[in-house]
C-alpha cells in the first residue's frame, strides 16, 4: 500500500472510507442484492402470469448499462479511489480515472439513472398486479396474494437499500462530488487541507 494511503488510512479511518476493502463491498452488496433478486423474482413472475414481457426486457437492458457503462463513466470515474480500483463496486474498470468532480449533467443523469432503477419495478409490479385483479376470472386469487406480497417486499427493500447507502455508507464516501455525498463540511475541510491533491479532484 502506498505511503500516502497509509497516512490516509490512519487519520481518516474513522471519519471516511479511504480505501477499498471486503467489508465495505459485502456492505454495499448486502444493502442491494435483496433489492435486485426481489425486482427480479417481480417481473420474472410478471412474465410468466401475465405474458408482459416489455419491463423485464427493459429491466435487462437498463441494468447493465447503467450500471456497468454509464454510472461508471458519470460518477465512478470521477471518484478519487477510482485511480487504483473501483470503489465499492465489484464490476470492471473500464473507464480512465477523470481528475475533474462530477458535473451538474453528471449529477443529475446519475440521479435520474438511480431513480428510474429504484422505481421501475415498483410501477411495473404494480401494473401487473392490477392486470392479475382485472382478470380474476382466468388468474387464481392466490397469484394476487402472492404477487401483492412481493409488491410490499420489494418497496421494504427499495427503502433499506437506499435508507442504509445514504447513512451508511454517503457519509463517509471519499467521492466529495457526488450528488449523494453527506459527509460534513468540517471533514472534508480537514481532510482536504491535509490531502490538497485530493481537493483538486473534488472541489
Ligand atoms: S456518496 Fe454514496 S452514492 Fe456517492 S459514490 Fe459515495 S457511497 Fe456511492
Amino acid at each position: 500500500m502506498p505511503r500516502e494511503e497509509e497516512r490516509i488510512n490512519l487519520n481518516f479511518s474513522e471519519k471516511l472510507n479511504c480505501n477499498w476493502n471486503r467489508k465495505l463491498l459485502l456492505s454495499y452488496l448486502s444493502y442491494l442484492s435483496p433489492y435486485m433478486l426481489i425486482s427480479t423474482i417481480g417481473l420474472v413472475l410478471l412474465k410468466i402470469w401475465t405474458g408482459k414481457n416489455s419491463f423485464i426486457i427493459t429491466y435487462s437492458i437498463f441494468l447493465p448499462i447503467f450500471f456497468v457503462l454509464f454510472r461508471p463513466l458519470i460518477q465512478c470515474s470521477h471518484c478519487p479511489y477510482y485511480k487504483e480500483k473501483r470503489f465499492i463496486d465489484p464490476l470492471p474498470k473500464i473507464w480512465k480515472f477523470n481528475f475533474r468532480p462530477m458535473n451538474n449533467f453528471e449529477r443529475i443523469s446519475y440521479l435520474v439513472g438511480l431513480g428510474f432503477f429504484l422505481v421501475l419495478p415498483l410501477t411495473a409490479q404494480f401494473i401487473g398486479l392490477g392486470f392479475l385483479i382485472n382478470n380474476l376470472v382466468i388468474f387464481n386469487n392466490w397469484k394476487i396474494i402472492v404477487y401483492s406480497l412481493i409488491i410490499l417486499t420489494t418497496f421494504i427493500l427499495n427503502l433499506f437499500f437506499i435508507f442504509n447507502l445514504y447513512t451508511k455508507l454517503c457519509t463517509c464516501c471519499i467521492h466529495f462530488s457526488c450528488p449523494l455525498n453527506r459527509v460534513s463540511k468540517e471533514v472534508k475541510n480537514e481532510f482536504e487541507n491535509l490531502y490538497p491533491e485530493y481537493e483538486i479532484m473534488n472541489l
